[in-house]
């Protein structure tokens, strides 16, 4: 039941190939950016909060060339279209869709003063698309890290992620925190990179014991963050912010939402119960995994999931049923800590076990859900990679 995960070299040659399979060319510059999967702190990156992902072992790869031209040319293994780009001009929003977080990046290329030579690219992608293990940013880390090869230039990591979340707002109109930029850029090999999201810096923590795996359970349910509930979530935290008059989440205490709970009125007082309680379990569940206190640690990421479907309102049937699951195999059966992880509203769930007892989980995961769900699900286990990079 455990799927395995493609190696970057098989994607980076499968790339070379599709950029000549469709556009007749070879490719001198590859780029790398993987996806991410959150352990916990979960919508909370655009309020000041603590986050704590990591880079997954799952990429995408863009193989390309320069073409001597004022026209980007690009295709990708999930279209049959070739997005053609005027690089004379600064990018808008236009067709194909997924060619918008290309354009949103190079146009943060353009804006920084950069002109862009003409090129021909080939996207290809071990990562599941809106499984909330953020493709997206992945894309847009990508495309920079590709403009860094075509440029001969290296933008600052902090620099680049924060261009593509620009891309990401603009561009695809999804107002996200910094986390998934910040993850897909910074990450490292055995680290997870916990985020302080009010001072925007990433400190790069350990996980490196064998004896924990990651499984990653792809519920196959897809969210769609642009229609409206990601942004309303994020407004109702500002609003939140504002009754309680204060100018960070950093600043708000539990006692400060329950005192001010009518005030605050629902949704929002639940929303902003959430952001208090997470930001606090996350720096919680920090401390713990780097004391290796996993009965401190599966508890908050419990509290984690039960929040972010009772208060924050993001979970759904699917990802409640996975996570129910997990629950039952329980600690006995080597589940340390189980959630949803990414964005919500479909997607994936997270979870911590014994390695040794990874697959026998894996099976029951898969097995169990598909009962529930008659959905077949894909589960994986992941550990800590390497950020965007240029390959070869
Ligand atoms: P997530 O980031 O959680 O995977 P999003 O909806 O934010 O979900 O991003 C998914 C979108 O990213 C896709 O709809 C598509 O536009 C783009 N995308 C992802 N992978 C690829 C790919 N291999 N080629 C082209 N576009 C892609
Ligand atoms: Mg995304």
């Amino acid at each position: 039941m455990l799927q395995i995960n493609p190696d970057l070299s098989d994607l980076v040659t499968d790339a070379a190939a599709g950029l000549t399979g469709r556009l007749q060319t070879k490719a001198t510059i590859t780029a790398a950016a993987p996806g991410r999967v959150n352990l916990i702190g979960e919508h909370i990156d655009y309020c000041d909060g603590f986050v704590m992902p990591f880079a997954i072992d799952r990429y995408i790869v863009i193989a390309g060339c320069a073409n001597g031209t004022t026209n980007a040319r690009i295709t990708s293994a999930i279209s049959e279209e070739i997005a053609t780009l005027d690089l004379t001009q600064p990018q808008e929003i236009s067709e194909p869709k997924w060619a918008n977080y290309l354009r949103g990046v190079i146009r943060g290329f353009q804006d920084r003063g950069h002109h862009i030579p003409g090129f021909d690219a080939y996207i290809l992608s071990s990562i599941p698309g809106g499984a909330g293990l953020s493709s997206s940013a992945a894309l847009e880390c990508a495309t920079a890290t590709f403009l860094e090869g075509l440029l001969d230039t290296v933008l600052d990591t902090k620099e680049k992620a924060l261009l593509c979340q620009k891309a990401e707002h603009d561009f695809a109109h999804v107002p996200c925190g910094i986390m998934d930029q910040f993850a897909s850029a910074f990450g490292k090999p055995n680290r997870l990179v916990l985020i302080d999201c009010q001072t925007g810096e990433p400190e790069l923590v350990p996980f490196e014991n064998p004896d924990l795996t990651v499984l990653i359970s792809n519920t196959m349910v897809h969210h769609e963050l642009s229609d409206g509930g990601y942004a309303a979530r994020r407004k109702h935290t500002e609003d939140g912010l504002a009754v309680l008059g204060k100018a960070s989440w950093r600043d708000v205490s539990a006692a400060d939402v329950q005192g001010n709970w009518e005030k605050l009125g629902d949704p929002v007082n639940r929303r902003s119960r959430h952001v208090v309680g997470e930001i606090s379990r996350t720096i919680s569940a920090a401390a713990a995994l780097a004391r290796n206190d996993f009965e401190t640690l599966g508890p908050l990421m419990a509290a984690s999931h039960d929040s972010l479907r009772d208060d924050f309102e993001v979970s759904c049937k699917e990802l409640d049923i996975m996570v129910e699951i997990a629950r039952k195999i329980g600690r006995n059966g080597g589940v340390i800590g189980t959630r949803m992880t990414g964005g919500g509203f479909g997607g994936s769930t997270v979870t911590l076990c014994e390695s040794r007892k990874a697959s026998e989980i894996a099976a029951a995961l898969g097995a169990e859900y598909e009962k529930a769900t008659r959905i077949k699900p894909q589960i994986f286990a992941s550990r800590p990679s390497q950020g965007a990079h240029l390959v070869g």
